[in-house]
């Protein structure tokens, strides 16, 4: 089932998780053991991120250093189909325009759309661990803007060879991503909206947002896309912090905020232990805001950890 319509249905606010495909060599278990903890909560979907290669260095015997393209977490279309075939569940694959040409996201929606999986999150990817800017590949897309358009066509049945004798239309529900706090490469978050309005005129019909800790930048940003004319369903991204390190790693990698009161309660800590409590006691707050302020969903990033999104999910659902 769409996603639009699971929220079209909805008569509260939803309920959905993101998941990570287990490192490579780990067992299928691994996320069947996170999802066990949280089926109970009837997600109405479960997204599985997609991770691209990455470049490591190994030593050779004559000293010099080997650079080796590596894939830690494969598997994230066939742990889709594994999902929806265990728990009856809708399971939203990411798929990254990142690594991939044209005509190899054409097949991996192919696989998608025989699998019976009826929506896509649609993303460009971060550049390459190490390098500063995202590269598209020769013959890939370089923004998800342009992957938008790709699935669109081919849900009006067009592909990309037009010599093709048959063109069965495909008929997924695309996502995309949006920032509360601004893409940190956009230059101003007016030229991100416009972006991100150009995504939703392309044929997205609803956006997760990166993870946040301040609910009125939420409410600001639906509202600045409702007056850019983005009418689409915004599902607020929410991830509680567990460690002390957090409050500094998560605006590095994700280029947001930690509200003064958060990081203060966390300084205030003792352990980890602590810092979870503190954590799972500030996104329950957050979480009672977005439902009382009309959030379709609320999309919990568990990082492959179930046990703060579990007992948030309990107080709440
Ligand atoms: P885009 O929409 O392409 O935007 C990227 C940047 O380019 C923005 O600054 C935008 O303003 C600008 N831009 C957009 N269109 C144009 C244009 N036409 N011309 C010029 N500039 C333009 N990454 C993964 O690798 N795997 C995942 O599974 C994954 N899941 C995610 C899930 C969510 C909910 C979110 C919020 C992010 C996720 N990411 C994931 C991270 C994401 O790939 C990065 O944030 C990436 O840097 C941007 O992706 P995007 O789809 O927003 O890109």
């Amino acid at each position: 089932m769409k996603i639009t319509d699971h929220l079209k249905n909805a008569t509260k606010t939803l309920v959905s998780f993101e998941l990570l495909p287990p490192l490579k060599g780990e067992g299928i278990n691994n996320i069947f053991n996170t999802l066990d903890e949280l089926i109970e909560f009837k997600p109405s979907f479960i997204d599985i991120t997609y991770h691209r290669e990455e470049y490591v260095y190994q030593k050779r015997e004559n000293g010099l250093l080997e650079r080796k393209s590596v894939r830690k977490r494969p598997g994230t279309v066939s742990i889709c189909a594994a999902i929806m075939n265990k728990y009856q569940v809708d399971a939203v694959p990411h798929l990254i325009c990142g690594g991939f040409s044209v005509d190899e996201t054409e097949n991996a929606l192919i696989d998608l759309a025989f699998l019976g999986v009826d929506n896509v999150l649609a993303l460009r990817g971060d550049p390459v661990k190490g390098m500063a800017t995202f590269e598209p590949e020769p013959d890939g897309h370089a923004y998800a803007l342009h992957m938008v358009e790709q699935i669109n066509d081919m849900n009006n049945g067009q592909y990309l060879d037009q010599d093709q004798e048959s063109s069965a239309a495909t008929n997924f529900c695309v996502g995309i991503a949006g920032y509360p706090e601004k893409h940190s490469q956009a230059p101003n978050m007016a030229t991100d909206l416009a972006y991100l309005k150009d995504k939703v005129d392309a044929g997205a019909e609803y956006i997760v947002t990166q993870l946040f800790y301040d609910v009125k930048k939420f409410f600001e940003f639906v509202d600045s896309c409702r007056a850019a004319g983005i009418t689409i369903p915004i599902i607020p991204g929410l991830k509680p912090l567990t460690t002390a390190k957090q409050v500094t790693l998560l605006p590095q990698i994700f280029h947001i905020d930690i509200p003064t009161d958060l990081s203060n309660a966390v300084s205030n800590c003792k352990n980890n232990k602590d810092v979870t409590q503190v954590g799972v006691e500030w996104e329950i707050q957050m979480c009672k805001e977005l439902i009382a302020g009309g959030a379709p969903c609320l999309h919990f990033y568990t990082m492959g950890k179930s046990g703060a999104v579990q007992r948030i999910a309990r107080e709440l659902f």
